[in-house]
């Protein structure tokens, strides 16, 4: 199975600034210190071995939506943050003009979740079948206000597209063009929920806008049981562990910190730090990265678990 991150930040998405990429750009010729370059190719070399992550690249960008890549001819998506627009445009140029079958699976409907699916190419073709899953009542009265005047200028009805909303039940497995999905309640407000993806033999757990509180054990364990054995666990960490437990306890969103705690009690392989907070630059958040890959070598069992920060753009082969 392959992940595919079209949308990585928490709550709105975020653009580099003007400001932003002239200081990317100082700093980067300022550490080639004079150095001379025979290619484009050789300086994108550079610029990827020699140069940080976060000067080199953006961890941008637009809310969530990540694309699972299952081998099979149906998409799979979950969540229609911004990052929907580029994934449908995605959709679009590798169907080439056959409709697609798009499988959606909402963790809730909070702004930043639903936002780019007015934007989402493949609902303005006909013959496309657009299938939105998700465990709460509110899906499509959440899908149909945002397009509704005077906030959009084409209304849901007007989408050409077949679109079907399917109620899940928290906790009951169903299974979908021959993947498993598992829902499971989350704590956020309004409540949100996990998905677990099993294919044959690879786990994928998705669990954003998800506030966790390890005091909490039956809930902890819970959490460990959806994500026993997963192969990767895409986590909301938008806060610093500070920050989780003071100002913004009971903010509905959890740390890298208890990721990875949670991660390890779970024997899961792979923990992907998602839904960026906003105000965090990427310096910011490649050293919560760092600090976090500090703390999994600090509490390592007798197996490693592997960690990195989701991006738009990047894939995971799991
Ligand atoms: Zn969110
Ligand atoms: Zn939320």
């Amino acid at each position: 199975m392959r992940v595919r991150f079209w949308g990585t930040r928490g709550s709105i998405p975020v653009a580099l600034t003007s400001a932003d990429i002239r200081d990317k750009v100082a700093q980067a010729l300022f550490k080639a210190d004079g150095r001379r370059f025979a290619s484009i190719g050789e300086a994108r070399d550079f610029a990827v071995e020699q140069l940080d992550f976060s000067l080199s690249h953006t961890f941008g960008g637009h809310s969530p939506c990540v694309e699972l890549e299952t081998g099979g001819e149906e998409y799979f998506v979950c969540d229609m943050g911004s990052g929907a627009r580029p994934f449908g445009a995605h959709v679009l140029a590798r169907q080439s003009g056959r409709p697609a079958i798009v499988n959606v699976f909402m963790s809730h409907v909070h702004w930043d979740h639903i936002m780019g699916f007015p934007f989402f190419g493949p609902a303005y073709v006909s013959g496309t079948r657009i299938r939105i899953h998700g465990c709460h009542d509110v899906i499509e009265q959440a899908f149909r206000l945002q397009q509704a005047p005077p906030c959009f200028p084409v209304e849901f009805a007007q989408l050409a597209a077949d679109i079907e909303f399917i109620k899940l039940a928290p906790g009951r497995a169903v299974e979908v063009s021959g993947v498993q999905v598992t829902p499971a309640p989350q704590m956020h407000s309004g409540d949100s929920y996990g998905y677990r993806f099993e294919t044959g033999d690879k786990t994928v757990v998705y669990t954003t806008d998800s506030e966790h509180k390890l005091e909490n054990r039956a809930q902890t364990e819970r959490f460990v049981r959806f994500f026993h054995g997963a192969d990767l666990v895409i986590f909301d960490a938008m806060y610093s562990l500070a920050d989780a437990i003071s100002v913004k306890a009971d903010w509905g969103h959890s740390s890298n910190i208890i990721g990875v705690e949670l991660c390890q009690m779970a024997r899961a392989r792979h923990l992907v730090l998602f839904h960026h907070e906003p105000s965090y630059d990427d310096a910011t958040i490649e050293g919560v990265l760092r600090e976090t890959r500090r703390f999994e070598e600090l509490t390592r069992g007798t197996r490693p678990l592997q960690v990195s920060a989701a991006y738009d753009g990047l894939e995971i082969d799991v």
